[in-house]
């Protein structure tokens, strides 16, 4: 923590802005320009490291605005090394993680490196199986903060060789309850000036919050959208997610426009937990209520995580509940896992404040 703290961040910034800034120090407005490719193309995460500018100016620049608007205090790779979590420091003291995930099932032509981003500090939704539900809720995170999340990711990637290829919004928080930045975020995510990823390859999963569905559908209907359902009835949905959001019909119903206007695909989010939601009967109960969607459903077994609802389900428990949805013709699959050993996998996200450990 020095003294740059207080220093807006370049994240924050449009092309113009960052323009005035470089002709205010009587640069040239290509220099600009040289700067933003080196972010947002090359990923660079301070301006020591764009070799291209000179040196007086690299320094001015650090003087005004600084790249970064966190610290990476801690990271950690899976023993497969296809998860690394990271640990990012925010200004206010706020610990958030975000994980980026490698799937290599058929060589590296095919490969596919995905970043989870968090949209906030802590959340409050509650659900009881989840580790960031049980700290509760403690901020929003603002666009730059999100931003951030992917370019710390995709240095490491671009480090590696191969490129980031898909984004989901499925870390700490609900995004959807953080409309704005969120917006902002898919915004710069999308835009071919700024990271320019194909919104077909970002994901953003919510709890349930349908007018955030709905605008989200007008604002970005080409970003894909998951919904977490993890229960076939209102019954144990509401004690499984408690925080109101909306009933299953409401929620299926939301679905069924956003695939109507949109034209994509719905996911369904459905954690499996052993004898709470993973009985064959709830899998048809579920078929039954999804018939006719277009929609595909990602079953996630349990990751058990301390002080949390939820005991992971056998093998063949999980694969009874899949072959129910596929018999009744609803595309299923169950989820791959990933960096279950460094507590990066679903639901075990929670800021650690122990700096780069993962909780015992
Ligand atoms: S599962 Fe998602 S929405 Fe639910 S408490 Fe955890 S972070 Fe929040």
């Amino acid at each position: 923590m020095g003294n740059h703290v207080a220093l807006p961040s370049l994240l924050e910034l449009s092309q113009e802005d960052l323009e005035a800034i470089v002709v205010g120090l009587d640069q040239p407005a290509y220099r600009a320009r040289q700067v933003w490719r080196n972010v947002y193309q090359r990923y660079a995460m301070d301006f020591e490291s764009m070799t291209d500018l000179p040196r007086e100016l690299r320094r001015r620049l650090g003087e005004r605005i600084r790249v970064a608007p966190a610290e990476s205090v801690g990271q950690q790779t899976s023993d497969d090394g296809s998860t690394t979590k990271s640990l990012l420091r925010l200004d206010d003291g706020e610990l958030i993680e975000t994980v980026l995930m490698r799937y290599d099932p058929f060589g590296e032509r095919r490969a596919r490196k995905t970043v989870c981003v968090s949209t906030q500090a802590g959340c409050a939704m509650g659900c009881v199986f989840c580790a960031t539900g049980a700290q509760g809720y403690r901020r929003q995170l603002s666009a730059s903060e999100i931003l951030l999340q992917v370019l710390a990711q995709g240095r490491i990637t671009a480090e590696e060789g191969s490129p980031l290829t898909n984004i989901v919004f499925m870390g700490m928080g609900e995004p959807l309850a953080n409309y704005a930045a969120t917006h902002e975020a898919l915004t710069r995510l999308s835009d071919a000036d700024g990271f320019g990823f194909a919104p077909r390859r970002i994901t953003v999963s919510t709890v349930g919050l349908i007018p955030g569905i709905e605008q989200l559908a007008r604002d970005h209907p080409q970003v894909s959208v998951a919904i977490s359902l993890h229960a076939p009835n209102d019954a144990l949905r509401t004690r499984l997610v408690p925080v109101p959001t909306a009933t299953l019909g409401q929620l299926i119903a939301a679905a069924r426009s956003h695939a109507k206007t949109t034209g994509r695909r719905t996911s369904f989010e459905y954690v499996l937990m052993a004898g709470i939601n993973d009985s064959p009967e709830q899998a048809r109960e579920l078929a039954m209520r999804l018939r006719g969607l277009n929609c595909h459903v990602n079953l996630i077994p349990i990751n058990p995580s301390a002080g949390v609802v939820g005991e992971r389900p056998s093998q063949a428990a999980t694969m009874r509940f899949l072959e129910q949805l596929v018999e009744a013709h609803i595309p299923a699959t169950v989820r791959v896992e990933k960096g279950r050993d460094i507590l990066a996998a679903c639901g075990q996200l929670r800021g650690d404040r122990e700096e780069g450990t993962a909780p015992g």
